[in-house]
């Protein structure tokens, strides 16, 4: 056990439930092992799934206004263990504390967004074509939530789902990802200090790996799987829902730009680029990877940017506990070796590069901390196609906007874009031709409030979640006619069948 314990067991009381010898979990601010967990065998996934049916049969039965009481009370207990909750996503994901508070107001706000949205779960009335009859459109509880998640959000994104789910009617079954288990185990523990009175099972958490996580994804039981992680995960999973006629939300990876127009403010988009390329240590799917700028700004802009980001890689490089720290460690071995590789394969073609070398080994041999990288190329390059999870930033330059677009749109992902611009047209134009599920104007690419749709086109997924109406997502769509008159019905379509 760690010096973390009192922290883990605050927020874990049943910890000894969970303890093994299958999965080990560390931080990756020190590299030290925390404790190591069970996983859950076959027949307890088998289980769990049995008992999320079982509390569908009940649950949805519940007015919705009522369901989302629990939701408020879970908004309220979130509130209460804030902090702690904060610290424990810093200890294993590594993010800054202040971005762990973050994630966890993001759990809050979810919450009170889900709270109103219980008493507002709306269908529709359509006109009929027949006489003395009322069509209506009705939204039912769809059942149980399979949601599998990623380690970078390790907490938000189970709320993002769960939240929805609930209020909609679905109980969840969580397999949240095999380098962040605790958050889970901890979320896990506030939910049911307020589901007392309510039915058994409504969130269960299942620890493991891929081949757990394909247990559930593959259980017809489960209608509808949230998986967030990335592409070669949801090229998994994406077919093995659909073979079964099941449902998927897929939030996948992103390869994000802003745009730099020679219109721009750039005492907006300095401090905008800096924050999306090396906030969360470019751990985030909505990270700046890539900045196209103006031909005529570019060498200025590399500049400043090169500038920030050497202070940040000398001082503000290490442990996320502390609070003048803005960049944290990666994750783990694997993703400094892929940042390595990354950088490897652009300096053959990269005009210049800054950073992007091992720092802070005095905080752990089995920490992983980075120097913030960017790299200036004088033309577009198949190698950043790729999404590497690491801070790592390309800039690459444009001549005309229609070429900064066809430049934006060439890779493969298609979650968070930006555009730098004082110019309205040019702001209109790329909010036309963007190719991504968000594309925001003077504001960066990382970062986005829980009340819009969250998700990405092409192989980020093309999933929504979070705000606006990703809701239906949860549920099923119904249509129904009724006849409410005396004589015998009209058939649609005029069709006479007199007998
Ligand atoms: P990952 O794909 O390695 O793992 C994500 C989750 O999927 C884990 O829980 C893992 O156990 C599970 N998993 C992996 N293979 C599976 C399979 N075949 N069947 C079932 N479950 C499987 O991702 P990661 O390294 O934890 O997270 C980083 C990635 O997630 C990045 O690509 C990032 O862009 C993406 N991400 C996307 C979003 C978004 O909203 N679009 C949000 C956060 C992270």
């Amino acid at each position: 056990m760690s010096a973390h314990t009192d922290l883990i067991r605050r927020l874990i009381p049943d910890l000894d439930s969970y303890l093994g010898s299958d999965l080990p979990v560390y931080s990756p601010i020190d590299g030290q092992l925390l404790v190591t967990l069970k996983v859950d065998s076959q027949s307890s996934i088998d289980d769990k799934i049995a008992r999320s049916v079982s509390a569908f049969h009940q649950w949805r039965e519940v007015p919705a206004p009522q369901r989302g009481e629990l939701v408020r009370r879970l908004g309220e207990a979130l509130r209460t263990h804030k902090e702690d909750l904060a610290k424990l996503v810093t200890l294993e994901c590594g993010k800054i504390l202040e971005e762990g508070r973050g994630e966890v107001q993001e759990m809050i706000d979810i919450c009170d967004f889900a709270v109103g949205l219980s008493r507002q779960l709306y269908g529709l009335t359509i006109a009929s074509e027949r006489p003395n009859h009322v069509m209506q459109e009705n939204w039912l509880p769809l059942g149980p939530v399979g949601i599998i998640s990623a380690f970078n959000f390790p907490v938000a994104v189970w709320s993002w789902n769960s939240c929805l789910a609930l209020v909609c009617g679905d109980p969840c079954l969580w397999k949240p990802s095999e380098k962040t288990p605790l958050t889970a185990l901890a979320c896990q523990a506030i939910f049911d200090s307020v589901a007392e009175g309510y039915p058994a099972d409504l969130s269960l958490v299942i620890l493991g790996f891929a081949e757990q996580g394909d247990q559930l994804v593959s259980d017809s039981r489960v209608p509808l799987i949230s998986a967030t992680g990335s592409t070669r995960m949801g090229r998994a999973v994406g077919p093995k829902v659909a073979a079964r006629f099941g449902r998927s939300l897929l939030e996948l990876g992103g390869n994000n730009a802003v745009i730099v127009t020679p219109s721009a403010d750039l005492g907006i988009a300095v401090p905008s680029i800096l924050f999306g390329s090396v906030g969360t240590a470019g751990q985030r799917c909505t990270s700046t990877r890539r900045v196209i700028a103006h031909e005529s700004l570019i060498g200025p802009l590399y500049e400043s940017l090169s500038k920030a980001v050497s202070q940040i890689g000398e001082t503000k490089v290490g442990d996320p506990l502390e609070a003048s720290t803005l960049v944290g460690p990666l994750i783990d071995q694997a993703a400094f070796d892929g940042m390595q590789s990354a950088l490897d394969r652009i300096r053959p073609v990269a005009k210049a590069i800054t950073g992007g070398e091992r720092t802070r080994e005095d905080l752990g041999t089995g920490a992983y901390y980075a120097r913030p990288a960017m790299v200036l190329l004088s033309e577009n390059s198949a190698v950043i196609e790729e999404e590497t999870f690491a801070p790592i930033t390309y800039l690459i330059p444009y001549r005309t906007l229609e070429e900064a677009l066809e430049i934006h749109n060439s890779v493969p992902q298609g979650l968070s874009s930006a555009i730098m611009t004082t110019d309205v047209r040019e702001a209109e134009y790329f909010k036309r031709h963007s190719d991504c599920g968000i594309a925001n104007v003077n504001i960066g690419t990382s970062g986005a409030e829980i009340g819009g749709a969250f998700g990405g086109e092409k192989e980020t997924g093309g999933g929504r979640e979070s705000g606006s109406d990703s809701w239906k997502a949860y549920m099923r769509r119904q249509t129904s006619t009724t006849y409410f008159g005396r004589e015998r019905p009209a058939l649609a379509q005029g069709i006479t069948f007199d007998v």
